[in-house]
């Protein structure tokens, strides 16, 4: 790969990333996948409205577009995965004493600084999936809180997560999950950062992302982790939990004026990159270094579904140091024993008649 530097008023950069992305040979993250020379071209032909006076055209456009592919009335771009879940969460939860059944691995238990905890004075009830992959109504049934006991935090909203570690978690499971929350009165959320993953074996599938959000009432999808785009998610939803949605954005600070400029890129993402197939590239490229790790005598901690690949290097009794060299020297990143792989690190490689 040559790198062709260049010195601006930013300091020194690589002229071409927009070619050749950094994220080429790093595997730590999906979010690390930049955004793509189409999504810098679409930037020329979008108006430049205020988004917080309702007069932002491509933002109302990608609004409509993700709301219908997921079949709800409504959504609402913000500007992260975090701020889509901590939205999302706030507007289906109504006041304490309340909590969130959810993934002891989730993100939103995990990665969200806690924000439940502040922004919606919830308690979380993590629970660990009894199949070591994903949550199932089992599962469910003996963490919910149903009584009425002035001793607990009765279960207010159930929050699933698909993929949830690159596995992808079956429909038929939140299908499960979903019916039995509408008897009891529970809300159900879906952290659907990686949907778009979960929706693209064996190709994209705009049926498959309707069929997982008809099960539950909020969906969050990402468009900067696997779609590139270097800002974004979208909530979806009812018309009152998304203007709740809407309005709890703005008192946090995420309101965006000319948020054209990010959603037109999003859009891309979504055009382009889910329904271009490209997400199937990765999941392509995962299951060739798996064929790999394997041959080598490698086993995995979870299956590999779509981009991730769990290494177990314990089980292979490879020590963390000799590990962490053998990756520097092999000129890449990976997260420990993590690889996570991308569209991005195959933009140059040619896979075939489609010359991705
Ligand atoms: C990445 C991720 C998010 C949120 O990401 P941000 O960095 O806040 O955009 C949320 N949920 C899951 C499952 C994720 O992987």
């Amino acid at each position: 790969m040559t790198q062709v530097t260049s010195t601006g008023p930013f300091g020194t950069t690589t002229a071409s990333a927009w070619d050749h992305s950094p994220a080429e040979f790093d595997f730590r993250s999906d979010t690390l996948t930049t955004p793509t020379r189409s999504m810098l071209a679409a930037l020329e032909s979008i108006n430049l409205g205020d988004e917080v006076y309702s007069e932002c055209t491509a933002t109302q456009s990608l609004e409509s577009r993700i709301a219908s592919l997921l079949g709800k009335p409504s959504a609402l771009f913000v500007l992260s995965g975090t701020m889509a879940n901590q939205l999302a969460l706030r507007a289906l939860l109504v006041q304490p004493p309340h909590s969130i059944l959810l993934d002891s691995r989730s993100h939103i238990q995990l990665h969200e600084a806690g924000g439940v905890a502040s922004i919606s004075q919830a308690v979380t009830v993590p629970a660990v999936p009894s199949n070591g992959k994903y949550l199932t109504l089992e599962d469910v049934h003996q963490h919910a809180i149903l009584s009425n006991d002035v001793h607990f935090a009765p279960t207010r909203v159930i929050s699933l997560e698909n993929t949830i570690g690159g596995v992808i978690m079956p429909t038929e499971e939140v299908r499960r999950i979903g019916e039995w929350a509408r008897g009891e009165g529970i809300k159900v959320h879906l952290d659907g950062a990686r949907l778009w993953n979960a929706c693209s074996v064996p190709e994209p599938s705009a049926e498959l992302l309707g069929e997982y959000a008809r099960h539950v009432d909020c969906v969050s999808v990402c468009f900067s982790k696997s779609l590139g785009a270097p800002v974004g998610s979208c909530i979806v939803g009812d018309k009152r939990t998304i203007a709740n949605a809407r309005h709890m954005r703005k008192a946090i600070g995420g309101g965006i004026r000319q948020a054209g400029i990010l959603t037109a890129m999003a859009r891309v993402g979504v055009e382009e990159v889910f329904f271009g197939g490209k997400l199937g590239w990765a999941n392509a490229f995962a299951k060739v270094l798996a064929e790999k790790w394997t041959a080598l005598g490698g086993g995995f901690t979870l299956p590999v579904d779509t981009n991730m690949l769990w290494l177990d290097l314990e089980g292979r009794g490879i020590d963390d140091g000799i590990w962490k060299e053998a990756i520097e020297e092999g000129g890449v990143r990976i997260s420990g024993d993590r690889i996570v792989c991308h569209y991005r690190e195959c933009s140059h490689v040619n896979y075939g008649s489609e010359g991705g």
